[in-house]
């Protein structure tokens, strides 16, 4: 039997274990899609307690507690203590055994904090004490964690709206981390709902100095709020939709809408598509003529309970896996964008498994021989973030498309002490592929040139890619 996270965790055989100690694990992390508070790393928070930097925000472990049979006052709850929230998770943290969660859980105890134990409610307190006390040391805040982890970059996720004042602080600052915003104009296009969106507009004119009364005005202004993104190191977009949307429209049309929503009228769902499809089209030449690249986060159904919604609000564990059909849509949307000369480099991730074929093949329409990997297919998202969600999407990608121009794995989280997923990356990636030259599938001559493969996925390719 073998011990739990040991240094040869996951790696199930000897090229394995070569790669990873030789190759993957010596790279520096560069996380370009990532929810991480920038004023935490520009005010370089120190973290209070091991309860709160877990706990706080985390609702992948709450939805856990939730199924554990833990109360909600332990997840979210306002007047209860870090303490009790951690001793709550240690109780769940057994019955997570085969969920990520428990991988995760002591991967960051073991990486971070040195701690070797199994987290149960008889190590609770012991292991909360010690961690904790290293939180309280310049090691364990918000920078002395980055650097722990020898990370290189990071990008954040930003409204266009967003002053970025952190950011630009913390490059006065001369941090050596790269702590870049990324392009996030989802509001801008969430026409759902008349009266807020006006108030977003109306923030979005303020902030850019146009006077928006019309749709030019606001593409006028959201490329004003662009040309400042770029000015402070921005490189990358992102997109969190439903769908892709690519339905025809005129500009006479758009217009209509505008003037529609913004006069605070409710739009019909062809209308809310239409405009969504302009949106969505305007950005992605903004992000062409940057030399940006686009990201898009396809597939989720969320807030699907509505009792906790109103209680909670969005992003606190009611998410989950849609079914959308999507394939025709993005065809169009690429194929339009191509057609005009401004398709940028992109990386499609889609929450829906089901969907890894289709995208690992889609994006070779458009692989246009300008950039090595130019459209990418996202590493395993949110739902698919785990070993068999990681292997599924990297053997689509080998099986229909280049493995080796994969730009890899990016934490796509909320917390300080989720690099340690870098690291699962890369064990699952070695893992794959030493299997693979242990079986005879891959030539072991070549360990040369594997080695290095290894060390592209894990760090070259991204820094290429995004020119950082
Ligand atoms: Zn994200």
């Amino acid at each position: 039997m073998k011990n739990f996270i040991n240094e040869d965790f996951l790696l199930q055989t000897d090229a394995a274990k070569q790669l990873y100690h030789e190759h993957a694990k010596k790279q520096p992390i560069i996380d370009y899609h990532c929810h991480l508070n920038p004023e935490y790393i520009a005010r370089d928070h120190a973290f209070d307690n091991l309860g709160q930097i877990w706990l706080e925000g985390d609702h992948y472990k709450w939805r856990a507690m939730r199924t554990n049979g833990v109360a909600e006052k332990y997840c979210t709850g306002k007047d209860t203590s870090d303490w009790e929230k951690f001793e709550k998770w240690a109780e769940t943290v057994p019955y997570t055994m085969r969920n990520p969660l428990y991988h995760w859980t002591h991967l960051e105890l073991k990486t971070a904090f040195g701690v070797d134990k199994l987290l149960n409610p008889s190590t609770a307190k012991e292991i909360y004490d010690e961690c904790t006390e290293q939180l309280r040391t310049p090691e364990y805040t918000a920078r002395g964690l980055m650097k722990k982890f020898k990370v290189e970059v990071v990008c954040t996720t930003d409204d266009p709206a967003d002053s970025l004042e952190y950011h630009v602080a913390l490059k006065e600052d001369g941090f050596d981390i790269k702590v870049l915003p990324t392009w996030r104009p989802d509001k801008a296009m969430a026409v759902e709902n008349p009266a807020e969106y006006r108030a977003y507009v109306e923030k979005l004119s303020e902030v850019s100095g146009v006077s928006i009364r019309r749709f030019d005005d606001l593409i006028e202004a959201l490329r004003v709020r662009h040309d400042f993104f770029a000015s402070v190191g921005c490189k990358l977009s992102d997109h969190g939709i439903e769908e892709f949307y690519a339905e025809p429209y005129t500009r006479a049309e758009i217009e209509q809408i505008f003037d529609k929503v913004y006069g605070g009228k409710g739009l019909s769902k062809e209308e809310i598509l239409k405009f969504k499809s302009a949106m969505l089209y305007e950005g992605a030449v903004m992000d062409w003529e940057k030399g940006w690249t686009q990201q898009f986060h396809y597939g989720a159904i969320r807030n699907n309970n509505t009792r906790l919604f109103k209680q909670l609000g969005p992003d606190t564990g009611f998410d989950s896996i849609g079914d959308f059909t999507v394939a025709k849509a993005m065809s169009r949307f690429f194929d339009q964008l191509d057609k005009d000369d401004k398709l940028a480099k992109t990386i499609i991730y889609n929450l829906n498994p089901g969907d890894n074929d289709m995208i690992a093949t889609m994006i070779g329409n458009f692989q246009d021989g300008s950039v090595a990997g130019k459209m990418q297919f996202g590493s395993g998202w949110w739902f698919l973030d785990q070993k068999h969600g990681m292997e599924a999407q990297m053997n689509s990608l080998s099986n229909l498309g280049l493995l080796s121009r994969f730009v890899g794995m990016l934490t796509d989280s909320r917390s300080f002490l989720s690099y340690p997923r870098h690291e699962y990356f890369r064990r699952i990636l070695c893992n794959l592929i030493g299997s693979d030259v242990e079986n005879g599938l891959l030539p072991a001559s070549e360990m040369v040139f594997i080695g290095e493969m290894i060390e592209n996925i894990s760090y070259n390719n991204a820094k290429q890619f995004f020119n950082f």
